[in-house]
């Protein structure tokens, strides 16, 4: 059904009732040519079975007294002098001021009479009817990183899949093509009393049209008639230099839209970083152990380390540097928020030779005699009185 089909439509005349006549005898009318023209009654009439779907339309519309004084207010506007043969240009959510009618937003209109959905035709899924902005959900996603992007920053492009109306039937639920109908379920309410038990009873979202008062005689076949659809689409996210393991990313604005202009929700973006081959992490700090010959750390040297970006850094190792002890470069660790740098840690390793050939054995052997009297364990075995 076309837009402008609205406005051509005397949803009156199709019922056979007065213009000014009320609710119980528009019901009246209704319940009469849907009973005659039940498509149960007339297996295979086709024509009784438009006039059925013709009649179910009009009743939706003037069959509930909101969505009836907006129906007469749009008719009154076309019989001023308003737009003969139809709206001009589109629906799109625009405001239309008529004249002496004063404002006049169509899309009111449109979302009142299909139960929701922003701007227009099909834009929702009729779960809720209230047109007030609501905010989108936040969404979550995850990311696992190559170690050096973490520390440097980096633009990752994330596929992120969410909930929108099915784009065959515009999350309407009917087969396109067909027409819908009220509700029989829930009369076209929307909802249903469901009582609890004792004398309590609840309004329930119709189990039938789920809430969207319309039903159509043949369901989608993209969506089975939920209505429901996923869309994926691609979000480019900047993070941050420095992001640590396990760190959440919050990009503002990048979740779910909002409902009726509401803001967006934002994406968390769950950050996993490889592990390198040669640096670690602790912090903001990165940390490499350096493999350094006995004699270097004895005698003292001046030995490159590798830095994760940039040149090598030459760092002095002082003369009788033991095993395990923590170099510090300064400012060669990850980023921090406030744009300074961690430190790079570098461990020395001291390494034993696993082989020694003939010279170096000569010299190992040398050193021992050298330092012959003087026991490293002398220290465990003395008695404390
Ligand atoms: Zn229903
Ligand atoms: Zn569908």
């Amino acid at each position: 059904m076309s837009q402008a089909d609205w406005a051509n439509k005397d949803f009156y005349k199709v019922l056979g009732v007065a213009k000014d006549a009320d609710q119980a005898a528009v019901k009246k009318a209704y319940r009469k040519l849907a009973r005659e023209n039940h498509p149960d009654s007339k297996p295979g009439d086709k024509v009784a079975e438009d006039r059925f779907k013709e009649v179910a339309e009009a009743y939706d519309v003037i069959g509930d007294a909101e969505k009836r004084k907006q129906y007469d207010e749009m008719r009154s506007m076309f019989a001023g002098g308003g737009f003969p043969g139809g709206f001009p240009g589109g629906f799109g959510g625009g405001r239309t001021t008529g004249g002496d009618m004063g404002s006049f937003d169509i899309s009111d209109l449109l979302g009142g009479l299909f139960g929701g959905g922003g701007g227009g035709f099909g834009g929702g899924t009729g779960r809720t009817r209230t047109q007030r902005p609501a905010r989108g959900a936040d969404v979550e996603t995850e990311v696992t990183l190559p170690f050096t992007d973490a520390i440097d920053g980096t633009t990752v492009n994330l596929r992120l899949q969410s909930d929108a109306p099915c784009p065959t039937c515009n999350g309407t639920g009917g087969k396109p093509g067909t027409r819908p109908h009220v509700c029989p379920t829930c009369d076209g309410a929307g909802m249903v009393v469901s009582s609890v038990g004792g004398a309590f009873s609840m309004n329930e979202t119709c189990p039938e049209c789920h809430g969207r008062q319309l039903v159509y005689d043949e369901a989608c076949p993209t969506c089975h008639g939920s209505g429901r659809g996923l869309s994926s689409r691609t979000v480019s996210a900047r993070i941050p230099a420095g992001v640590k393991d396990g760190q959440r990313i919050r990009l503002r604005g990048k979740g779910a839209v909002g409902e009726h202009g509401g803001p967006a929700g934002d994406l968390l973006v769950k950050v996993h970083v490889a592990p390198h081959k040669l640096f670690g992490r602790k912090g903001d700090n990165l940390t490499i152990d350096v493999p350094v010959t006995f004699d270097e750390a004895a005698l003292g040297a001046e030995i490159k380390v590798p830095t994760l970006s940039g040149s090598p850094v030459t760092l002095r190792v002082a003369p009788g540097t033991p095993n395990g002890r923590v170099l510090r470069v300064r400012g060669r660790g990850a980023s921090r928020k406030d744009g300074s740098k961690g430190d790079l840690l570098v461990t020395v390793d001291v390494q034993v030779p696993a082989t020694l050939d003939e010279a170096t054995r000569a010299a190992v052997t040398a050193y021992r005699e050298a330092t012959a009297g003087s026991d490293p364990r002398a220290a465990l075995f003395e008695r404390s009185a």
